[in-house]
């Protein structure tokens, strides 16, 4: 076996005991290790075909997990595939980045027997990677072009699930994006060391050959409201996402070299994908030699530190106002930071940032859980008089997202919003309060997960293609009239 394999084997989540604590790599193949082909069989034969499929139930998509596992195991792939694909329009990104430990595998019967999982999301990785490797996955091929047209705003996992699956009907789509690529949280918010980017570009080069229209830089709201869009499309899908980062507003908040998340990781995927990021250039957005404090508990939160440890920084310190066990993102997620060397700060929260132009200091408070809130989980309270300096080059800030003012920013006063700012749907149809403008994805449940969002999209297309038939039904009826 060659080295390079060997340090695969050893970083394999099979064996976490041997992982190499530290250990920096740069691509997927850091968390998961190489699974070959007789990894894949000698997993996809461990599922017992249980007959009460869990983990299909727990799997936003109803992927059929357990008939592709037992094709797998058969050595059948090509069929594997199509069952997965069937349900799944990007199965190579959910089975990297689902948290696989709180839907599928965690719902896996051999898991809750205590024999470990089937490693699902790994299995349904390496299909899809062979089926792209032995050329098997196509681009659609409309058997009957359709005339009425659907305007998507947003390129990210729901506004690409919905594109393809209206294309797959015939109907002629366009994706309106205000990044300069598609691809939404895919390609400048989830790091290259989960998802690397090429498998986002090759799908997205896929929509392009199915005749999916990619329209870049261009901001809804600023280039076109959404009437003006209206007017060109039959029918409208807001995929927007959740931008609006939370912030914290306690003294020396102005101080330089205190960063959103989102700021610190597009510009580190920016590099990734070859762009020159004047931030980062010019050392301020590379976290290389700093002490580094990442405030936040969730998913993205984590991101930050595995960046930052992989751009080799001196420290990383993680600060959680909650303790472990209450922290928001997935376990997996904590274990593999915990594992690369990043130190976590729990039950501490910020209380100042200290410097003199630029950050040298986080001030924080020690924490304590006090009574359960309104949420039923405890609140955390200032411990008085504890109050401690933690050393920082470089502050980033990772406490969630909140929606834009869509409404506003659309000049589309009428579009009703949630409480939470997300944009009202009826659960059943899929559409807004505005005739004919669907909305799907985080705007609509608030930051959630990618698998979601496709399901979302899937979902989206089907009712907007009811829509569509029922509105050409109507024009021919009143045509013949
Ligand atoms: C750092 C980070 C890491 C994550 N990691 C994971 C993970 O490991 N696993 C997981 O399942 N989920 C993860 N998520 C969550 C996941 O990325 C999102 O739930 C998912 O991308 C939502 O998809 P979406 O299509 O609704 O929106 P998005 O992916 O956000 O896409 C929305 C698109 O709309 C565009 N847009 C917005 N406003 C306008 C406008 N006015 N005009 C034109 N275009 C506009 C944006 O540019 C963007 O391209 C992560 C999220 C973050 C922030
Ligand atoms: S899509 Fe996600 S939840 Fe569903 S089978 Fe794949 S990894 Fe599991």
């Amino acid at each position: 076996m060659s080295k390079k394999m060997l340090k695969f084997v050893n970083l394999n989540k099979q064996n976490p005991k041997k992982r190499i604590v530290g250990e920096r790599k740069t691509d997927f193949n850091e968390i998961y290790g190489e699974f070959i082909k007789d990894k894949a069989k000698e997993q996809s034969s461990r599922c017992s075909q249980c007959g009460v499929p869990f983990c299909q139930i727990h799997c936003p998509l109803g992927n059929n997990i357990p008939d592709w596992l037992k094709l797998t195991a058969e050595g059948r792939l090509k069929e594997a595939y199509e069952i997965s694909q069937s349900t799944n329009n990007m199965p190579e990104v959910c089975g990297r980045i689902c948290p696989q430990d709180r839907l599928c595998e965690g719902n896996c019967v051999i898991e809750q027997s205590g024999h470990g999982t089937v490693t699902i999301g790994s299995i349904e990785k390496y299909i899809t990677d062979t089926a792209w490797e032995k050329g098997w996955v196509k681009s659609v091929k409309v058997k009957r072009e359709l005339k009425q047209s659907i305007g998507i705003i947003g390129s990210g996992p729901a506004g690409m699930a919905c594109a393809e699956e209206l294309r797959k009907s015939g109907y002629q789509v366009t994706i309106y994006d205000r990044y300069d690529r598609p691809g939404g949280l895919l390609i400048y918010g989830i790091p290259n060391f989960k998802l690397e980017k090429f498998i986002v570009e090759r799908r997205t080069q896929l929509l392009k050959e199915s005749g999916i229209k990619f329209v870049q830089n261009f901001e809804v709201g600023k280039d076109k409201t959404l009437y003006e869009l209206k007017e060109k499309h039959d029918a409208i899908l807001i995929a927007t996402g959740v931008y609006k980062a939370r912030d914290i507003n306690i003294s020396g908040h102005d101080l330089q070299n205190i960063f959103p998340a989102m700021e610190f990781l597009t510009a580190s995927n920016r590099k990734g994908l070859g762009d020159k990021v004047k931030l980062f250039d010019d050392g301020t957005l590379d976290a290389k030699g700093k002490n580094v404090v990442v405030i936040g508990g969730g998913d993205t939160a984590m991101d930050c530190v595995r960046t930052s440890i992989r751009q080799k920084a001196k420290s990383v310190k993680c600060i959680y106002r909650r303790d472990r066990e209450n922290m928001p993102g997935s376990t997996r997620e904590v274990e593999n930071a915990i594992e690369e060397g990043i130190e976590f700060v729990w039950l501490t929260n910020p209380k100042s940032f200290i410097g003199d132009k630029t950050v040298n200091a986080v001030e924080v408070n020690k924490m304590k859980l006090g009574l359960p809130d309104s949420s039923g989980r405890r609140k955390p309270e200032v411990e008085i008089g504890s109050e401690y300096k933690i050393p920082a080059d470089l502050v980033i800030k990772s406490l969630g997202f909140d929606p834009e003012n869509i409404p506003k920013l659309f000049n589309a006063e009428e579009l009703s919003i949630s409480q939470w700012g997300t944009i009202k749907i009826n659960l059943k149809s899929m559409q807004t309060n505005l005739d004919g403008v669907f909305a799907a994805g985080d705007i609509v449940r608030g930051a959630s997960l990618v698998v979601w969002a496709i399901r979302d999209g899937r979902d989206a297309a089907e009712q907007i293609e009811k829509y569509l038939q029922l509105k050409s039904n109507k024009d021919k009826s009143i045509k013949a009239a």
